[in-house]
């Protein structure tokens, strides 16, 4: 099957690669204002940003890489890598956020009231940052800057908590909102992460990426009335995307040359919608045994 080739990645990359280098710098900051305002839902807000840098630096080594396609040895190319990246990326935040919670937690129970001006100040930095990433990101058509660009405007809303507890924190004594907001971050941030962990694991088991697709491809493959059973129906994802289907398909009749050819274009037809990236069918005659048995 074809292997597309997207001629947009060049400048895909470019806004990329220049929304890592401002994540990061901005994490940096923030670290550095979440220790001298003393503030753990900044320190929150930090953590869930390394995340973002990580993740968006690996789809950006990833979009450089995935240009390279495959080659002898590495037949399906670069694409398991960002699994890779994503495991190494939920580690960090789990490492992450139960650092924020041991910083956290006893501040419920002790609280401490953060420099509500640093604060002020870094919710508008962050509002003004983020905000102006998922403006500049908001002319992207690739998949990764659509769900980097929402992202970005949920970002923009985490930093508008912080803002409205600073104001809070300015003309009331309740300094336990900063914990209580930092505590809130991290259940969100973890909630993420699990999913994506357990997203990442059936994908490196090679699980079937959709049920309902799995299901509507058994179908497909056997509709022909050429075809009697299928087995060794294999559909599983390299990514996520970009998926992978492989099968054994019983014939129910004899056919000559004309006739196989015809009935792998049918096939080839019918499967056209599911956009596989690789397909290997193998067709089985009536007296054939199987050799994976
Ligand atoms: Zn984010
Ligand atoms: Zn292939
Ligand atoms: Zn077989």
């Amino acid at each position: 099957m074809a292997h597309h080739h997207d001629h947009s990645h060049d400048i895909a990359s470019e806004r990329i690669g220049w929304a890592f280098f401002l994540n990061l710098g901005f994490t940096i900051i923030e670290f550095i204002g979440g220790w001298l305002t003393n503030s753990t839902a900044i320190m929150a807000d930090a953590v869930h940003d390394l995340g973002d840098s990580l993740s968006i630096g690996s789809a950006w080594l990833l979009n450089k890489f995935s240009n390279k396609g495959a080659n002898q040895h590495f037949t399906y190319g670069y694409r398991r890598l960002s699994l890779f990246g994503a495991f190494i990326n939920s580690v960090v935040l789990v490492v992450g956020s139960v650092w924020v919670l041991v910083l956290s937690v006893p501040r419920l129970f002790d609280p401490v009231m953060p420099v509500t001006e640093g604060m002020l100040a870094l919710a508008i930095l962050g509002i003004a940052v983020n905000g102006y990433a998922a403006v500049k990101l908001s002319s992207g058509k690739s998949l990764n800057e659509k769900v980097l660009n929402w992202h970005l405007l949920e970002d923009v809303l985490g930093w508008g908590a912080v803002l409205v507890v600073a104001i809070v924190l300015m003309f009331v004594d309740w300094p336990i909102l900063d914990p209580i907001l930092s505590i809130c971050f991290t259940v969100f941030i973890l909630i993420n992460v699990v999913r994506n962990l357990v997203q990442t694991v059936r994908l490196f088991l090679q699980g079937a990426p959709d049920k309902k697709t799995q299901t509507k491809l058994t179908k497909v493959l056997i509709e022909p009335q050429e075809i009697s059973t299928a087995h060794h129906v294999h559909y599983w994802s390299l990514d996520g995307e970009h998926h992978v289907l492989t099968a054994h398909l019983c014939l129910a009749q004899e056919l000559n040359a004309e006739q196989v050819i015809a009935l792998k274009q049918r096939l080839a037809d019918n499967l056209a919608e599911y956009d596989l990236a690789h397909t290997t069918l193998e067709f089985e005659y009536p007296q054939e045994q199987c050799r994976d048995g």
